[in-house]
């Protein structure tokens, strides 16, 4: 049994943190920015509350955090508030946010002065993997850190992986987001084709999700994109922040991104739509 801490208790971070307790058996001190969701935690998982990162951070063996993007990171984690001023050497930050594989870089050698351990460790399954906790959690790091963060991490997680050093974790998140974006759009342009040729959709994607074109978007939204439905998840901002980190690496390193930019420009479309918290399958409204 750890003495962790967890910041950020969004749709992500509030189960995660629910199952370090229930499922891991480890003490779990919680601090989220708006108060009454760290009561709500409290209230249920029987935890401590903390009033500030640092307050929570102070005496834990890991700290982990899932918040929302590269600022709001170095919120939690820098600074005379925040996590690393109240985590003593050799403690280990566990980072859960998608976020670029610089800020990773940046907070690793943060750490490594103050001697506290860095692992950048980005989720995939959702929500519901979250909830469920079976999460694949994708890291970046030293090996040592790693091997000690990893039991912990398994309360929440299916599939957990060392990449390389710090920042792998975020790269192999935007190879994620790169294989998702191409698809999700081929789907949305499959069913607005069936229903344009008139076909029953339901009968040809079932048939077709037992072959090649088969994929998990497929088997788990087709039916809501067909029906306009798009509350079922990763929202729409979520994804453009993702894709721009994609990008952003990606003109650093060279590799050709055509597709995701295209869908990235997609993305920007159905938010003007008012689509900004639509689910990521939503790419199907824009061919309406
Ligand atoms: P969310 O529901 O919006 O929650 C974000 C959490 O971060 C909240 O607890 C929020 O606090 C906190 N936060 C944001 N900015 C902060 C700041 N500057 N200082 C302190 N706390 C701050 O988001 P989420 O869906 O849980 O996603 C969290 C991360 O996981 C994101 O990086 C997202 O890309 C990634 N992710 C999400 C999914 C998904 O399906 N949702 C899947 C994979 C990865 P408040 O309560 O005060 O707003």
């Amino acid at each position: 049994m750890a003495r962790t801490a967890f910041l950020g208790l969004g749709v992500m971070g509030y189960p995660m943190a629910g199952h370090l307790k229930t499922k891991g058996g480890h003490e779990v001190t919680v601090y989220n920015r708006t108060a009454a969701k760290a009561a709500a935690w409290v209230a249920q998982f029987k935890g401590v509350e903390a009033s500030t990162p640092r307050e929570a951070a102070t005496g834990q063996d890991f700290v982990f955090a899932c918040v929302g993007n590269d600022d709001d990171l170095r919120q939690v984690t820098l600074g005379p508030n925040g996590a690393f001023a109240g985590m003593s050497k050799g403690s280990v930050f566990v980072d859960h946010t998608t976020a670029s594989a610089d800020v990773a870089r940046e907070l690793k050698s943060a750490a490594d002065a103050l001697g506290i351990g860095f692992v950048d460790a980005p989720v995939s399954g959702g929500q519901a993997g979250a909830e469920n906790g079976v999460l694949t959690v994708m890291c970046g790091g030293d090996p040592a850190i790693y091997a000690r963060a990893e039991p912990v991490i398994a309360a929440y997680a299916r599939a957990c992986r060392l990449m390389g050093p710090a920042g792998s974790g975020q790269l192999a998140k935007m190879v994620n987001q790169i294989c998702i974006a191409g698809l999700v759009q081929g789907l949305a342009e499959g069913v607005h084709f069936a229903k344009s040729a008139g076909l029953d959709v339901n009968a040809v994607i079932e048939t077709i999700s037992k072959g090649a074109a088969q994929s998990w978007q497929m088997e788990n939204r087709y039916k809501t994109m067909d029906a306009g439905q798009f509350d079922f998840g990763f929202a729409v901002d979520w994804m453009r922040k993702d894709l721009s980190i994609c990008l952003a690496e990606a003109r650093r390193n060279g590799a050709q991104l055509p597709v995701t930019a295209l869908v990235d420009q997609f993305y920007a479309e159905v938010q003007k739509m008012g689509g900004a918290r639509w689910d990521t399958s939503s790419l199907i409204a824009r061919l309406k």
